[in-house]
C-alpha cells in the first residue's frame, strides 16, 4: 500500500509524499515485527475526522516533532529516510532514540455559517468571535485564534493540534497523546484531566498497560470524550456559570475540592461527577 501525506511548507508551498513504510520498518522495533499494524494505524488515521501526518519524534523530550535544522520544517518519512519536508534535507538523527506518532487533529462541529454568511455556534465560540472582532487582521493573536477552527461546508470545525506517539513497546502501553498547554488558555478553562505537564505540553491520556486498540480506536473513545467535556466547560464559562455549577456540583456531591470534583468529571464512566455534570450543564444552560 502507498500512503500520501501533504502539507503546506514553511515557505508556502504544497508539498505531498508517500509514507515509506519499508524504511520505518528497517529503523522501528515495533514497526519491523508487527509491519502490517503500521498499515492498519495508517488507514485508520485516514478515515474521515481525523487529520493527522506521520512524523518522527524527538524521544528526548516526548512531545516535539522534530524539526529541520536547516528551515525548520517538519521530518517525515519518506525516500528511504526521515527527510525534511520542506528542503528535503535528511538531518543526522539519531533513529535509535527517535520515535514515530501522529500530529494532527480530531474535529469536533461547533458551529455554522449562516445565509448571510455569519456564525452561528456553541456560547464559547460565540464569546471567541466577539474577543477577536476588534483585533486587526494579521493580529497574532487572532492568527492563533483562528489556527485552532477550520470552516469546511459552511460548517465550523474545532480542530485542536494534538500529537500522538507510539511507544516504543507498541502495540502494548499507551500511545503518549498531548495537547499544547496554551489549549487551556484558548478555552478558558480549569487545567484538569491531565496526568503530567511537561512545559508546552500536557498529557491527556492516562498510561495504562495492555492495550491493543489502533491509535485512532483510542482517540475516539478516550480523547473525543474529553474534548466533549472541555468545550461544555468553556461554554459555561463564556457563560458566566461554570463557577455556579462547580459550586452546584460541590454541593450535590459534599466534595469542597475543586481540583478533586473536576478531576472525577473527567473520569467519565468510572465514578462520580460527569453524569451529574452534564445533567447541569443542560440545567444551566437552558436558562440561559
Ligand atoms: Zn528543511
Amino acid at each position: 500500500m502507498s500512503y500520501e501525506q501533504n502539507k503546506i511548507t514553511v515557505s508556502g508551498e504544497t508539498r505531498q509524499w508517500t509514507i515509506d513504510t519499508a524504511f520505518l520498518r528497517s529503523k522501528v522495533p515495533w514497526v519491523r515485527e508487527a509491519p502490517d499494524r503500521l498499515d492498519r494505524e495508517i488507514l485508520a488515521m485516514s478515515e474521515p475526522g481525523f487529520d493527522g501526518l506521520l512524523l518522527v519524534f524527538s524521544d528526548a523530550d516526548g512531545t516535539y516533532a522534530r524539526l529541520c535544522p536547516y528551515c525548520g520544517d517538519i521530518i517525515v518519512p519518506c525516500q528511504s529516510d526521515a527527510r525534511c519536508v520542506s528542503c528535503h534535507q535528511t538531518p543526522d538523527l539519531r533513529y535509535h532514540t527517535d520515535r514515530i506518532g501522529f500530529a494532527g487533529s480530531v474535529a469536533t462541529q461547533v458551529g455554522q455559517l449562516d445565509d448571510f454568511g455569519d456564525t452561528e455556534g456553541r456560547p464559547f465560540l460565540e464569546s471567541l468571535i466577539q474577543r477577536t472582532l476588534d483585533l486587526p487582521d494579521g493580529d497574532r493573536l487572532k492568527s492563533w485564534y483562528h489556527s485552532y477552527f477550520l470552516t469546511r461546508d459552511n460548517r465550523i470545525w474545532f480542530v485542536p493540534q494534538l500529537v500522538a506517539i507510539f511507544p516504543d513497546a507498541w502495540p502494548e502501553g499507551s500511545p503518549d497523546v498531548y495537547l499544547r498547554s496554551t489549549y487551556f488558555d484558548l478555552l478558558a478553562i480549569p487545567h484538569a484531566g491531565i496526568f503530567d505537564t511537561s512545559g508546552t505540553h500536557c498529557r491527556i491520556l492516562e498510561k495504562v498497560p495492555g492495550n491493543q486498540d489502533l491509535l485512532a480506536q483510542i482517540l475516539l473513545d478516550q480523547v473525543v470524550p474529553r474534548f466533549a467535556i472541555d468545550l461544555m466547560m468553556a461554554d459555561l464559562g463564556a457563560q458566566d456559570l461554570l463557577d455556579d455549577v462547580l459550586i452546584t456540583l460541590e454541593n450535590e456531591l459534599g466534595i469542597q475540592d475543586r481540583q478533586k470534583i473536576l478531576d472525577s468529571v473527567y473520569r467519565k464512566g468510572k465514578t462520580g461527577a460527569y453524569d451529574p455534570f452534564t445533567r447541569l450543564y443542560r440545567q444551566f444552560t437552558s436558562r440561559t
